[in-house]
């Protein structure tokens, strides 16, 4: 899969675009200002494997909140900002690791220039994120809509805007709540400029839609080479949103973090519980990053092809599996033993990958 060249940024350590791998983030729904849930969320979020973390900050309250936060984790923060450039500068100086703020939205320029300048002291980059529910009235009204055309045109705005400053250091968000839109406006960006993009469907809804929507409108955009860094956007735990996007990357090869999962959709041949033992694997795989391939399979019709080729499997019996390990059959077990003894070869795995 060849991706589209982008510039290079970083967001304090990480990089993003130019190549890097495409990173994963998500933003926390705690008032910022909580610093205790913050963190706390903060941190489930980076056990999940975020990269990158964004906080909302309406007021002067949460942007002083950031130092506090800031002390307390490692991720990369980034200040979420609409309208207001004393709010940029209250982040930015409390040690935000990056700006969410469209230029154009902060009003005489003399203000701009000054978030500008921070950012340039401080090594911030600057996300401009356009949203198709929020777009400017007049570009609205001149293409009957928020189409792609009128998207682009908001981002390429804000985007001149700093450019005029001498300010390159610069990603794009073109997000609107359905899929056709979002990717038509990602492809007709990706062709105008070469800034990394951040992309996702915004508002996609609960976990049912918001994955399918999320993993196409994404999966398609990266599958043609654009996208650099992505956030999944649910009406849910932001952990799931983590989850969902490694699950997209790993789909399409770009990433590789936790275990690969294979499992059959049962049918008439099935003769053990494979929901449940399916439920109960997942739920203790969650905390394995180790890259492993785990096969539940209902059956010995294919379950021992598919099981042989992971890493760690088990094909399903009458009240009984057969359990596999890179390729080698190492025992048979009753039903209410398989999935504490699948879970003991994963340990084993795990525990040899960690230490390769
Ligand atoms: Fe049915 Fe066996 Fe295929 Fe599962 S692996 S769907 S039980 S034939």
């Amino acid at each position: 899969m060849k991706r589209r060249q982008t510039r290079r940024l970083y967001i304090a350590d990480l990089a993003v675009g130019g190549g890097a791998p495409v990173t994963v983030q998500s933003m926390t729904n705690t008032l910022t200002e909580d610093v205790a849930a913050t963190v706390a969320q903060i941190a489930a979020l980076a056990a999940a494997g975020c990269e990158i973390v964004r906080v909302a900050v309406p007021g002067m309250e949460a942007a002083g909140a950031i130092e506090k936060i800031r002390r307390q984790t490692t991720l990369p923060l980034v200040a979420d900002i609409h309208f207001d450039y004393r709010l940029a500068l209250a982040a930015a100086a409390s040690g935000c690791d990056g700006l969410r703020i469209n230029p154009g939205n902060i009003g005489a320029e003399v203000h701009v220039r000054e978030v500008v300048a921070v950012a340039r002291d401080r090594g911030l980059p600057i996300r401009i994120g356009v949203n198709g529910g929020s777009l400017e009235k007049d570009l609205m009204a001149r293409y009957g809509g928020a189409t792609p055309e009128a998207m682009v045109e908001s981002a390429l705005g804000h985007v001149a805007i700093l450019e005029k400053l001498g300010f390159g250091d610069i990603k794009i968000s073109l997000k609107a709540s359905d899929v056709p839109r979002t990717v038509a406006a990602y492809r007709l960006l990706s062709n105008r400029c070469d800034y990394p993009l951040h992309v996702g469907v915004t508002e996609a809804g609960g976990l049912f839609p918001g994955v399918v929507k999320s993993s196409l409108g994404i999966g398609m955009l990266l599958a043609e080479g654009i996208g650099d860094t992505l956030r999944v956007s649910l009406t849910r735990d932001p952990v799931e949103e983590v989850r969902v996007g490694y699950e997209i990357l790993k789909s399409l090869g770009l990433r590789q973090r936790g275990p690969d999962i294979v499992s059959c959709p049962t049918c008439g041949r099935t003769r053990i519980d494979l929901f449940s033992i399916l439920d109960a694997v997942e739920k203790r795989l969650l905390s394995v990053t180790a890259p492993i391939r785990v096969a539940i399979m209902g059956c010995v019709v294919n379950g021992p092809g598919e099981a042989r080729e992971a890493d760690v499997g088990i094909a399903g019996g009458m009240g009984k599996g057969i359990l596999f390990r890179k390729g080698e059959v190492v025992r048979k077990c009753r039903e209410d033993e398989l999935v504490d003894v699948l879970m003991a070869e994963v340990a084993i795995l795990e525990e040899e990958w960690c230490t390769t």
